[in-house]
């Protein structure tokens, strides 16, 4: 039996109230310029939880000459990296004292579990502005030698005005994913937040002109994808395109970008990750980790190890272990405490997941386990596993995005290493193994952008995050994300000019 809360039905009350529902353009929070509002949506019910401003091109027109002027005129490009610093250390501190609020926010519009947001993901929104925050002020060019009689020095300077587009899954490490880079550069910024989840990234940037960022540097638009989200991304004066989502929208925006502005994209896109579990790994730590690989954060993870490939040694004991660990999972409300699974988050992918486990019904998988909503409320659904899954089903080749677990049959070394590469996309692996010579031939053999060894979704700040393949292009976090948000200008001057 699944360990469904009662509380499913009759959702407990958020310890939070929604403050900021407008656009927040040049420091301002306004309604958008059409006058229209969305209303976003409590997934543990459907029901609204609060009309929020729509912003359309004209918007986002109005936020860019905001950025524009901001980075043109403004002070944040001119002052001294060590104020930059200090700005995004209160903007750091200010998320610590408003933690819980923060967290209950994200809970309400996302429906991840209230401990998983405060204990973790709003703590990691201050790291990473601390970490960036170290960053600011050791950002720096290089002199480099000529053959001729030439002082070259290669100079690294903000970009202009960035334009950031993510998704609903993490709304707030999203935003620190792209803002905190931006902003330690010297960068202004225009940011998309996702339809499904708007409030956060709004609370938040009302924080940030607390800790005294000037107006300007920040302007958060709320809008659907097509409108506004195409407006960035073809914008002709923002200088930088981010984007976090789907592989089939980050195909639209790059090529917005193209047709526009020629602006450089990064990409962070899909993934269908391979877990490799050996038959000299840890069978109970594999298991628990390859439990938190897919069904963490309700199964709505880019990196999410969502093919499960287990040695035919070991593969009988792993199922049985794999089926016993998610009959266990406790689905329910995410304010409950203990709860480890809330809402999907919204009706678009709940049907979306329903729709992919008749597929792999149908296809012949094994159903272990779940396979249909639990409760009757909201968008929860039951932890899922599928056995015998098969290389060529749709549930082994797409993004399924939820809580559904696909196991597969190996027999050898290269076999897996084939079968894990045998797609299009290359965001990360899980290998578990105790064998040194196994585990180094993995991690190179993976076309992957992470290799998780022994451990799963291990996020730290200065780790660098990306894809390979159709998993997206460039890296986010770690010193590799500055390069995003910096151009290099070469300055040359003759060493021997006699009018100096
Ligand atoms: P999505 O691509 O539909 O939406 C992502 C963002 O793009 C949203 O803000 C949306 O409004 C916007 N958008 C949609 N259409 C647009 C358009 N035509 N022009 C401009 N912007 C547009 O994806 P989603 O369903 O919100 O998110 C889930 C997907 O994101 C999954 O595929 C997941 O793998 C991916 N994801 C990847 C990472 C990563 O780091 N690689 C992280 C999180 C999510």
């Amino acid at each position: 039996r699944f360990s469904i809360s009662a509380a499913i039905e009759e959702p407990i009350s958020p310890p939070v109230q929604v403050k900021y529902s407008q656009l927040l353009i040049n420091g301002k929070f306004v309604d958008a310029a059409s006058g229209k509002t969305f209303p976003t949506l409590d997934p543990r019910s459907g029901e609204v939880i609060a009309q929020v401003a729509e912003g359309d091109s004209e918007d986002v027109n109005r936020a860019v000459a905001a950025a524009r002027k901001a980075f043109d005129e403004g002070p944040w490009p001119r002052m001294t990296a060590y104020e930059r610093s200090r700005i995004l250390l209160r903007f750091a501190d200010l998320i610590e004292k408003h933690n819980d609020e923060i967290a209950a926010l994200e809970t309400w519009d996302n429906g991840k579990p209230l401990e998983q947001a405060a204990q973790t993901e709003i703590p990691m929104l201050a790291r990473l502005m601390r970490y960036y925050a170290g960053w600011a002020d050791k950002i720096h060019g290089l002199v480099v030698p000529a053959d001729g009689p030439h002082h070259v020095q290669v100079l690294h300077e903000p970009i202009g005005v960035a334009g950031q587009i993510i998704p609903w899954n993490f709304p707030l490490l999203m935003f620190a994913w792209k803002v905190g880079p931006a902003l330690a550069c010297g960068n202004t910024i225009v940011l998309k937040t996702a339809e499904q989840t708007p409030l956060s990234a709004l609370y938040v940037s009302k924080l940030f002109l607390e800790a005294g960022l000037p107006e300007g540097v920040l302007n958060v638009i709320s809008g659907f994808g097509p409108t506004a989200g195409a407006a960035v991304a073809s914008h002709m004066d923002v200088d930088k395109l981010a984007f976090t989502g789907s592989t089939s929208t980050g195909k639209i925006v790059l090529e917005l970008a193209a047709r526009s502005n020629l602006k450089p994209v990064t990409l962070e896109l899909g993934g269908k990750s391979p877990m490799i579990i050996m038959d000299d790994a840890d069978i109970d730590q594999a298991v628990e980790l390859a439990h938190f690989a897919l069904f963490f954060n309700q199964g709505q993870c880019c990196c999410a190890g969502s093919r499960t490939f287990v040695h035919e040694r070991v593969y009988d004991e792993f199922l049985e272990k794999a089926k016993a660990r998610a009959l266990k999972r406790v689905v329910g409300d995410p304010f409950r405490k203990g709860v480890e699974q809330g809402p999907q988050i919204d009706e678009e992918q709940f049907s979306k997941i329903l729709h992919y486990i008749k597929s792999g019904v149908e296809d012949g998988a094994t159903l272990v386990t779940g396979g249909t909503q639990a409760g009757t409320k909201g968008y929860y659904i039951q932890p899922t596993i599928f056995a015998d899954v098969q290389d060529g089903m749709k549930i082994a080749q797409e993004e399924i995005f939820g809580p559904v677990q696909s196991i597969l049959k190996f027999k050898d070394l290269n076999e897996v290493i084939q079968r894990s590469n045998k797609t299009r996309y290359g965001l990360a692996a899980g290998v578990f193994t105790n064998n040194l010579q196994t585990a180094n031939t993995l991690m190179r053999a993976l076309r992957v952008g992470t290799v998780w060894i022994n451990c799963f979704d291990v996020f730290d700040a200065a780790i660098p995050f990306g894809g390979y393949k159709m998993s997206g292009q460039g890296r986010e976090k770690g010193i590799d994300s500055l390069k995003n948000y910096l151009q290099i200008k070469a300055v040359v001057t003759p060493l021997d000019n006699p009018a100096w």
